[in-house]
């Protein structure tokens, strides 16, 4: 009797604790790493807790276990750049290891673009890393235009969150028309390389950019939203944080914690007659909301008592900005639920891009590519109206919390250029970066994540499918063109869609799809095709065999599509 009450003790007492353990796994599940989730101990703030496998703690650890605490999810800092203190913050919250040593580690974070060498060593290597090659190519404003105007024209009411856009020299006469027909709208030239608000001004005459100019610089000239809403008479808009990971399984999260940025000087309208002479307020501390431009500016308050304070400063935090507009009974709800569609489409749009060039440049594998990640900054302005405005989606937001001052060194009486802390910077950047992260290698939101996700949309309508138009193109591409280059097709891979059922007719053979090839090649180099060019060559397609409605050429896409994977040949 008394050896069964004691095993009985002993299985309540295991069972218990081991529940207790179980609810701790769960919780720190996402510091596992993911390639040996299993077996490894937990690392938390550097100490070892517990070993997941077994429950118990880790100071039982056999020597091969003990081995295996040397796996700790390590992040590679050594091209992290002006990035590396809010990764060591990060690392030091869920008890990663920093390395330095080239090409190593679970994560490599990278400041830049990624060069040649960096798409070598990735390609091979099965880590995380937090950048799409080429991503920054689609987000320079003329790219991201064109695209985003392709979508326009096929969804014109579900992409009506991008002002009017011109991209010069191209579109030189439409905007020239219309900037004379409008005599109550305004037009902000912006260098289509440019940030931060450089090279920005009011066009006061359509000739004020010279066609010299637009030679040396590509410019877009965009409709200034001349009604934005204003918090104590000042402009502002929100710099908001965009996740995209994945490459085949591409999927998107945004993250409601953000900034907001003030202008400096009080809001006024542009004025009519400054059409003619040009807003003259150089620099545009009232109309541009950029940091690096009004941090110039002498009344800029940097506020680093924000957590008491949090109505102040020329930087807030997003939820700030939400909590002040939900006690003036804004329905702060709709407004996200517009940022989030918003974002899903604009994946959508990305998405053929971003996939197309990882294809290229590193090659197509589920397994490897599912481990990339990217973090774009998404500036949108909202009007007074409450609608949501996307004035650009940034290819490098700052995850720095330093904050450069220039001061006058009271021994040389020479200005100089010192780094100061923005405590609200090192509150968000962190987090931002430290659940990304956690996202991308548990495959799932952590518990009271700033993250919700966006794509693939949750509640889509039924003509979702619409929209994933433009990535079918790019599958349809890809097939044609061959995994080796899947970037560039040749004349004789775009001909064997004459091939395919229904698309030889009398009047349209393989001399007249060599025409088309012709007429729709890249320019400056008509021996091949971009995916752009595909594109537009469907569309032209479409057009003479009459299929479908409209210029949308949608049902000759699936038709192809279906063909083409339905034969082994391609
Ligand atoms: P940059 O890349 O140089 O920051 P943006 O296109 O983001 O250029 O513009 C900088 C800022 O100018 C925006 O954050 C916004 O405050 C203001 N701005 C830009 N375009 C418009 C517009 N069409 N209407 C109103 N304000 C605009």
């Amino acid at each position: 009797m008394i050896p069964l009450m004691l095993i009985i003790l002993v299985v309540a007492f295991v069972g218990k604790n081991q529940a207790s353990c179980c609810s701790l796994c769960s919780k720190f599940q996402r510091l596992i790493p993911n390639n040996n989730k299993a077996n490894l101990p937990i690392k938390i703030k550097g100490k070892i807790i517990l070993n997941r496998k077994l429950g118990r703690p880790a100071n039982k650890l056999s020597e091969d276990e003990s081995e295996e605490e040397e796996k700790v999810f390590t992040i590679n800092t050594c091209h992290a750049k002006g990035e590396k203190n809010t990764l060591k913050e990060v690392i030091k919250l869920e008890g990663y290891k920093e390395t330095k040593s080239s090409g190593e580690g679970n994560l490599l974070w990278y400041y830049s673009a990624l060069r040649e060498i960096d798409l070598k060593i990735l390609s091979i290597r099965q880590c995380m890393f937090n950048r799409y090659p080429r991503a920054s190519t689609i987000c320079r404003k003329r790219q991201f235009h064109i695209l985003l105007k392709k979508y326009q024209r096929y969804f014109p009411e579900d992409y009506d969150f991008i002002p009017r856009t011109y991209c010069l020299p191209d579109e030189y006469k439409s905007f020239k028309k219309r900037f004379e027909k409008k005599n109550d709208s305004f037009f902000l030239a912006k260098p289509s390389k440019g940030k931060g608000g450089d090279g920005i001004f009011f066009i006061n005459k359509s000739t004020a950019i010279s066609k010299e100019d637009m030679k040396q610089n590509e410019y877009i000239a965009q409709e200034y939203i001349k009604n934005p809403l204003l918090i104590d008479k000042k402009k502002f808009d929100f710099r908001l944080y965009l996740l995209i990971k994945g490459v085949d399984t591409m999927k998107a999260y945004i993250a409601f914690e953000g900034l907001a940025r003030f202008c400096t000087e009080d809001y006024t309208k542009p004025k009519k007659s400054k059409k003619e002479e040009g807003e003259d307020d150089a620099p545009l501390y009232k109309h541009l909301t950029n940091f690096s431009l009004n941090k110039k500016n002498e009344n800029y308050v940097c506020n680093n008592d924000f957590e008491n304070n949090e109505n102040e400063g020329n930087k807030r935090l997003l939820s700030t900005i939400f909590r002040h507009l939900e006690n003036e009974g804004v329905d702060v709800d709709e407004i996200k639920d517009d940022i989030r569609d918003i974002c899903s489409k604009l994946v959508l749009a990305l998405q053929p891009f971003l996939v197309n060039t990882f294809h290229t440049d590193m090659g197509v594998g589920e397994e490897t590519n599912q481990n990339c990640f990217h973090i774009f900054g998404l500036d949108i302005l909202l009007d007074e109206n409450y609608k949501s405005w996307v004035m650009e989606i940034n290819c490098f937001p700052s995850f720095n919390y330093f904050f450069d001052k220039t001061v006058m060194d009271s021994e040389t009486g020479k200005s100089k250029s010192i780094k100061i802390v923005s405590d609200l910077d090192k509150y968000l950047k962190p987090i931002v970066v430290r659940e990304a992260i956690t996202i991308v290698r548990d495959g799932k939101i952590p518990k009271d994540s700033v993250f919700d996700q966006v794509f693939p949309p949750q509640d889509y309508p039924e003509d979702y499918r619409d929209f994933t138009i433009f990535n079918e193109i790019r599958l349809l591409f890809e097939i044609l063109a061959g995994f080796r280059k899947p970037d560039i097709l040749t004349l004789a891979q775009f001909q064997k869609i004459c091939y395919f059922p229904g698309m030889k007719t009398e009047t349209l053979g393989k001399p007249e799809y060599a025409i088309i090839f012709s007429q729709f090649a890249k320019r400056g180099n008509k021996s091949f095709m971009t995916l752009d060019n595909f594109g537009n060559a469907l569309e032209h397609l479409s057009k003479v065999l009459k299929i479908g409605k409209d210029a949308n050429p949608r049902p000759l896409v699936r038709k192809l599509l279906k063909y083409a994977q339905s034969k082994a040949c391609f």
